[in-house]
This record gives C-alpha cells, structure tokens and sequence, in this order.
C-alpha cells in the first residue's frame, strides 16, 4: 500500500494494489504536462485507488485515436494521472505525487524518439 496527493495537499490518495509496471515517456503531450523533458508514471489497477479532493479531468483523443484523460488538482494544477482507453483498467499515477517518490523504478523508457538532447532521463 501507498499514498500520494498533489502540491496544495488538497488531493490524496491510496492505493492498494501494486505497481503493474512503470515508464519513463518522453513524448510530447507528457513533455507539457510535465513541464520537463519526460513524464515518470506507473501503471496500477484503476480499482485499487482511491482518492479525494477536487480532481479535474481533461480528456482528448491522442494522434493514435485512444481516448487519454489527464487528471490534475484544480487547485493548485499538480498532475496526478494519465490514462488511455488502449488500458482502460489502469490508471497511471505520476511518480512525483507519491508522497514517497523514492519508490518509483523505471521499468522502460518510451517514446525516446521525441526524447530532448538536454534530457538525459
Ligand atoms: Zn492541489
Ligand atoms: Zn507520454
């Protein structure tokens, strides 16, 4: 079991499964909602989560036609998770929520193609 919430502390979670696996993206749709040059999440059962507090949910289609939601605190804009309809049952928590986030490993990098020369990852 582990926790996280976002920057303002509004939000909090708990979640009581493990992780499936975890990624390091570099696409560009990560790269704005990071900030940064890659956005560091793992993949954990939807139903094993649970979380209060004022989560905002912004939905689009990716170039690849899955559904992705961003979800975000609409106080203070931490980002908590992305999901895809490619994995509806999961839900990707982003390491830097995780009120521990020395527990976060990166299994795998991905979309390295879009990776920036300034970063390493
Ligand atoms: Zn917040
Ligand atoms: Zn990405």
């Amino acid at each position: 079991m582990f926790k996280g919430g976002c920057l303002c502390k509004a939000i909090n979670y708990e979640v009581t499964g493990g992780i499936k696996f975890s990624v390091l993206c570099f696409c560009r749709e990560c790269q704005n909602i990071s900030g940064g040059g890659h956005l560091p999440q793992m993949a954990v059962d939807r139903d094993t989560v649970t979380m209060i507090g004022p989560l905002k949910i912004r939905t689009w289609k990716s170039e690849s036609g899955n559904d992705i939601e961003h979800a975000f605190c609409s106080e203070c804009g931490s980002s908590i998770y992305k999901s895809t309809s490619m994995m509806p049952e999961n839900i990707f928590l982003v390491a830097g929520s995780l009120d521990d986030p020395s527990i976060f490993k990166a299994d795998q990098r991905v979309y390295e193609d879009s990776r920036q020369p300034w970063d390493r990852g």
